[in-house]
C-alpha cells in the first residue's frame, strides 16, 4: 500500500484512517467514510482502485469535481476518465471501448448516468469498486440533496460481490443512517475521523462598518500576497459592492452568485481555479464544485446561519494541510437579518437555533475550535493556540453605566426604536425622526456623546449576546428590554462587556513624499511567506512561475501541477538530481519524469544567478 502511495501520489505517509478504509475496501466490505474536507478522501478509494483488479466506478454529483478528479489522477499518470453529459458522441465510444479492454482504472459518472447504464456498460466491464462521493446527497434532510442518488441502492441488488465505499463531509447522525440504508449496505465498516481542521486559524471581528471592514480586508490580504481566497457574503448586491471596493484596491477579483447566468458563473470559477484571479466574491453557492487545495483563506463578510454552512465554507481553505487563515465578520445588522429569515423559514425553531450557536460561537470568549469541535460531538481537551481568543483573550471591563444609559434611552422611547435611532438619540444626533418625535426633549438625549458611533454598535450587539434587550423583527426591528436588561437598568445587577479593540489605521504616507519620489521607488512584488526553514522566498515565488507556465501548457490548474506544499519543499530542500526531485512530498514516478528536469534546471539556474 505504502509502495503504491509513493509510486502513484508521491506520499510517504497516510493521513488518520486512511490506511484502515483502504484494507477494508481490498477486504471487499461495504465501507462509509466520513472525514472533513480535506481530510484525504479521494486517496481511500483511489489507492483501492488501482491495488485491484478492473475499474473502479466514482459516482460524483458535479461535472466541475469530476474534471478536477480526472485531471489530478491524469497529473499522477493514472488512467481516469469521465462519462457525462459534457462528453460527444466519439469520446463516449472511445470510452466504452477503453472500459471494456479494462484499460481504465478509475470511471466518473454521474448518478443518473451510472443508473441508466447499468444493464449496458456495468455489465461489459471488470467492476472493482463503487465509490459514491458526496454521498449525503442522498439524504432529503442535506443541504444538497440529489434525487437521482436514492436510486443507487440497485448497486447492491445487481452488483452484490462489489463493495461499495460512501463519502461524505456531513457527519451527523441522520445523514449517516440515510446513507447506510438507501444504499442498501451490507455489514458496513464505518470511519468517522476528527473534523478537526488544526491548519485553520480562526478568528472573528464584531460589530464593525463597510469601511473598516474592507480596511480590516485589505491589511490581511496583504498579508497573503498573490495566494487566492474565498470572500462569501450574504447577497449578490454584497459580492459585488465588495468586489468593486477591493478592484479600485488593486486586487483581481471575480463574482460569483445565483442572478449570474451559467457561462459567467463557470469563467468565475475557472479564473479562480488556474489563478487568473486571485479573490472570488461569492454568496454560498459557490465552492462545492471545486476542489482547489491552494485557498489559502476565506473570510465571511456576513455573519453564516449556522455553524455547519460556517465550518463548511472555511473548509474549503487549506486542503493542502498549509497553514491557513479564516475571518469572521459579524454585525447587528446581520443578526436582524437572518433572524428574520430563520423565523419566517419553514423549520423555525431548528434554524433560529441553529443562528443562536452561530451567534455564540462569534461571541465566544473561550477558544473558538472547542466550540466548533464540541459542536460536532467532538470534545477537545485543551486550547488550540491558533485563534484570536487563544492568541489575545478578550479583556472585560465594568460596562454597568453604559448599559444603563442605552437601556434607559429604549425605556424613555416606550421600546419604540430600532438600533439606528436609538444610536442617534444617545449621540445627539439631529434627524428629522428625532425632532418629530421629540426625542431630544428626553433625558437620555446625547447622554452617550462620549462613545463613537460605532462602538455603540459594539456594544449593542455585545448587549443583545447577553441578553439585555430583544429584537421584535415583527415590530420593526424595535429593541425590547428583558428581565436580565430590568435588573441592570435598576441596579440590581452589573454588566461586564468586552473591551473593543479596533484595527490600527494604516497610516498614509505624508505629502511630503510626492508623486515623483514614489516613482522612483522600484517597484519591489510582495513574496508569499516562507513555510519551510531554510526556504527561499525568492525561489518559491520562480518556482511559482514555472508551475503556472507547465499548468497553462497544459490548460491544467497550477495546483494539480505540483500542490503548493510541495513547491514549498522544493523551494526549501533544493532538489538538484532526479532522484533527490523524486524524494520531496507529492511527487510520484510520474510527476517526477515529466517535471524533474524543468524543475531542477530553474533551481540551478536560480542557484548560478544568486551565487555570492
Ligand atoms: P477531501 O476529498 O477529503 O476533501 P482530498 O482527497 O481532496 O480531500 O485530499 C486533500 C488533499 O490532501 C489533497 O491535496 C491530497 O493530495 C492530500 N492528501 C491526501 N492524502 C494524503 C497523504 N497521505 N499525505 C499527504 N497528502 C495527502
Ligand atoms: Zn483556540
Amino acid at each position: 500500500m505504502l509502495k503504491t502511495l509513493k509510486t502513484y501520489f508521491g506520499y510517504t505517509q497516510f493521513r488518520p484512517l486512511q490506511q484502515e478504509i483502504i484494507s477494508c475496501i481490498l477486504n471487499k466490505k461495504d465501507t462509509l467514510v466520513l472525514m472533513p474536507t480535506g481530510g484525504g478522501k479521494s486517496i481511500c478509494y483511489q489507492l483501492p482502485a488501482l491495488m485491484m483488479e478492473g475499474t473502479a466506478i466514482v459516482v460524483s454529483p458535479l461535472i466541475s469535481l469530476m474534471k478536477d478528479q480526472v485531471e489530478s489522477l491524469q497529473a499522477n499518470g493514472i488512467a481516469a476518465r469521465a462519462l457525462n453529459s459534457s462528453n460527444n458522441e466519439t469520446e463516449n465510444a472511445n470510452l466504452r471501448l477503453e472500459c471494456a479492454q479494462g484499460k481504465i482504472k478509475l470511471l466518473y459518472i454521474s448518478p443518473e448516468r451510472l443508473l441508466s447504464e447499468v444493464g449496458f456498460l456495468l455489465r461489459d466491464i471488470k467492476i472493482s469498486l463503487f465509490a459514491i462521493d458526496e454521498a449525503h446527497c442522498i439524504s432529503q434532510w442535506g443541504h444538497d440533496f440529489r434525487p437521482e442518488y436514492t436510486q443507487l441502492k440497485v448497486l447492491r441488488q445487481q452488483f452484490p460481490q462489489v463493495p461499495i465505499v460512501a463519502l461524505t463531509a456531513t457527519a451527523d447522525k441522520i445523514t449517516r443512517q440515510d446513507i447506510l440504508r438507501q444504499l442498501a449496505m451490507r455489514d458496513p465498516q464505518i470511519f468517522i475521523s476528527s473534523f478537526d481542521r488544526p491548519n485553520l486559524s480562526l478568528e472573528v471581528k464584531r460589530g464593525y462598518q463597510q469601511k473598516e471592514k474592507i480596511r480590516a480586508i485589505v491589511k490581511f490580504i496583504e498579508r497573503h500576497p498573490g495566494e487566492s481566497g474565498i470572500i462569501y457574503c450574504m447577497s449578490r448586491n454584497g459580492t459585488e459592492k465588495v468586489a468593486e471596493l477591493l478592484e479600485e484596491k488593486g486586487f483581481k477579483v471575480a463574482v460569483y452568485h445565483a442572478g449570474l447566468d451559467n457561462l459567467e458563473r463557470e469563467k468565475a470559477q475557472d479564473d479562480f481555479i488556474n489563478d487568473r484571479v486571485q479573490i472570488v466574491c461569492a454568496t454560498i453557492a459557490f465552492g462545492m464544485g471545486i476542489d482547489k487545495s491552494n485557498v489559502r483563506w476565506v473570510i465571511h463578510y456576513n455573519l453564516p446561519k449556522s455553524i455547519e454552512s460556517f465550518y463548511q465554507e472555511i473548509g474549503r481553505a487549506g486542503r493542502d494541510g498549509l497553514p491557513s487563515d479564516t475571518l469572521l465578520f459579524y454585525s447587528f445588522g446581520d443578526i436582524v437579518l437572518l433572524s428574520k429569515f430563520a423565523a419566517e423559514s419553514k423549520q423555525q425553531d431548528i434554524n433560529l437555533e441553529k443562528l443562536n450557536r452561530m451567534q455564540q460561537y462569534a461571541e465566544s470568549d473561550i477558544c473558538r475550535r472547542r466550540i466548533l469541535l464540541n459542536y460536532f460531538g467532538e470534545t477537545a481537551d485543551h486550547d488550540c493556540g491558533n485563534c484570536d481568543v487563544c492568541r489575545n483573550p478578550p479583556e472585560r471591563f465594568d460596562g454597568t453605566i453604559i448599559v444603563q444609559k442605552a437601556l434607559s434611552a429604549i425605556a424613555r422611547t416606550d421600546q419604540q426604536v430600532g438600533t439606528r435611532t436609538l444610536t442617534d438619540i444617545l449621540k445627539g444626533a439631529v434627524t428629522q425622526e428625532i425632532i418629530d418625535k421629540g426625542y431630544d426633549k428626553l433625558k437620555t438625549y446625547g447622554a452617550g456623546r462620549d462613545i463613537p458611533a460605532r462602538d455603540w454598535q459594539d456594544y449593542l450587539l455585545q448587549m443583545l449576546n447577553l441578553g439585555y434587550f430583544e429584537v421584535a423583527y415583527n415590530e420593526n426591528n424595535h429593541l425590547k428590554i428583558t428581565e436580565a436588561g430590568r435588573k441592570v437598568l435598576f441596579g440590581h445587577a452589573t454588566a461586564q462587556l468586552v473591551v473593543i479593540k479596533r484595527e490600527e489605521r494604516t497610516v498614509k504616507p505624508s505629502r511630503k513624499s510626492t508623486r515623483k519620489d514614489v516613482s522612483l521607488q522600484p517597484v519591489i512584488p510582495t513574496l508569499i511567506p516562507a513555510i519551510f526553514e531554510d526556504e527561499d522566498e525568492q525561489l518559491f515565488e520562480t518556482l511559482r512561475q514555472l508551475r503556472k507556465q507547465l499548468a497553462d501548457q497544459q490548460a491544467i490548474p497550477p495546483y494539480i501541477v505540483l500542490s503548493d506544499k510541495t513547491l514549498h519543499l522544493l523551494a526549501s530542500r533544493q532538489p538538484r538530481t532526479l532522484d533527490a526531485f523524486g524524494e520531496i512530498s507529492g511527487i510520484g514516478e510520474y510527476k517526477k519524469k515529466k517535471y524533474g528536469k524543468d524543475f531542477i534546471e530553474a533551481i540551478e539556474a536560480y542557484k548560478a544567478e544568486n551565487k555570492r
